[in-house]
């Protein structure tokens, strides 16, 4: 059977093979961390507070460094914690291309100063918010492996609980089907030159977007889901501090 044909075969797509776009066989990682994490009502942005021996950020730093198929890595801080990031990170040593740049206002304004950090003309990038410490290397693999396949791939979680609207009192008024509806985490892979006419495009028009796929689409390329991890929780509250130190004790 010709490769075309096993590729257009449903079927056969759901084996494990493996046909790869041209282009790139690695990408570069931008880690945002440019927020200022107030949900967390912390001193200590939630990026650099201590987790198992180590600032957050630098969990996923070391996971992203580790992978042959990440070629390069910039890292996003707030503008005012440049120093006091390089000074959490002195003894990082990715032993491949890592830059710190400021970030933005906005999360997508964090990715905006990433990408004018890569110089690059052609690569893949793979946007990864350091909030989600505990990201497993394989579910970054698996990524990158369908971005290659498909044209782009973000992280995703079927919903378990049960879905519903409710008033601003907490009165139910509707039940909603959860059959289709997913959880998006990052990481997030695009072609760069995509990602790049998706945050351009969003500054044109005014959109804001909580992550990268939502401003991709806005371009009208569809978004290809790929499978998350119960690990890779993002850190917003106090709770979901207690949950990841659990998690790696
Ligand atoms: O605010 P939220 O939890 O959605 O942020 C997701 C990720 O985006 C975090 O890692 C945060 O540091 C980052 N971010 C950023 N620049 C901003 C806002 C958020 O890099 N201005």
């Amino acid at each position: 059977m010709s490769k075309l044909r096993q590729k257009n075969n449903p079927k056969l797509n759901s084996s494990p093979t493996f046909f790869a776009l041209p282009g790139p066989e690695s990408f570069t990682a931008i880690i945002v961390a440019g927020g200022t994490g107030t949900r967390m009502a912390t001193e200590m942005p939630k990026q650099f507070i201590d987790l198992g021996g180590k600032p957050v950020v630098r969990h996923c730093l070391e996971t992203f460094s580790r992978l042959d198929i990440c070629e390069s890595i910039v890292l996003v801080l707030p503008g005012d914690r440049i120093e006091q990031g390089r000074d959490l990170l002195a003894d990082f040593a990715p032993g491949k291309p890592f830059t710190i740049v400021s970030g933005g206002a906005r999360r997508q304004d964090s990715v905006e100063a990433a990408l004018s950090a890569i110089s690059l003309p052609d690569a893949w990038v793979a946007v990864h918010d350091a909030a989600r410490p505990l990201i497993p290397a394989a579910v970054i693999e698996n990524a990158f492996l369908m971005a290659r396949r498909l044209g782009n791939a973000v992280v995703a979680m079927p919903v378990v609980d049960t879905l519903v609207i409710a008033d601003k009192t907490g009165r139910v008024t509707d039940n909603l089907d959860r059959t289709h509806i997913r959880s998006i985490q990052t990481p997030q892979i695009f072609p760069l030159s995509i990602l790049r006419r998706a945050i351009e495009n969003a500054r044109a028009e005014n959109v804001f977007g909580t992550d990268d796929a939502g401003l991709v689409r806005q371009l009208g390329i569809t978004i290809h889901l790929t499978p998350g991890s119960m690990r890779n929780i993002k850190l917003t509250t106090a709770d979901d501090l207690r949950i990841l130190m659990s998690m790696i004790s």
